[in-house]
């Protein structure tokens, strides 16, 4: 856990959060600020700073983030979702505890706009 960082509180129970599902490594809570009917970020329970770092101490966990992905979109009757990692703040990474944004229940249109 790092000490400063608002998704270890979150994992601890020492911060709020919309938790809709949990598995042995990984956390699923919805975004306080949604981007689409469904936004659900799912962590890793131990602090990495991105998903590279996730893949490269504990790529258990990064698997398993995947999986409970998946579990959130049956959850929420998705037909399909988008699963997003931002990395760095010139991707507009805010928070710097890796996270995978679950994204659905509205169309996607590729290039955005
Ligand atoms: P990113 O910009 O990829 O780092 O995404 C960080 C996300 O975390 C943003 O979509 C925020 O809305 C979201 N966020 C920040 N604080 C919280 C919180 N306490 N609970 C839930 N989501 C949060």
């Amino acid at each position: 856990m790092s000490a400063d960082c608002i998704f270890c509180k979150i994992v601890a129970g020492d911060l709020p959060g919309d938790i809709v599902a949990e598995s042995e490594l990984s956390v699923a809570f919805r975004d306080l600020m949604p981007q689409a009917p469904t936004h659900v970020l799912v962590v890793p329970r131990s602090h990495h700073e991105n998903a590279a770092e996730v893949a490269a101490a504990e790529p258990q966990a990064l698997a398993d983030m995947f999986l409970l992905a998946r579990t959130v979109a049956e959850q929420e009757g998705l037909e399909g979702y988008r699963a997003v990692f931002n990395t760095g703040a010139a991707a507009q990474q805010t928070v710097f505890h890796a996270h995978l944004h679950v994204l659905g229940g509205r169309p996607f249109t590729w290039p955005p706009g």
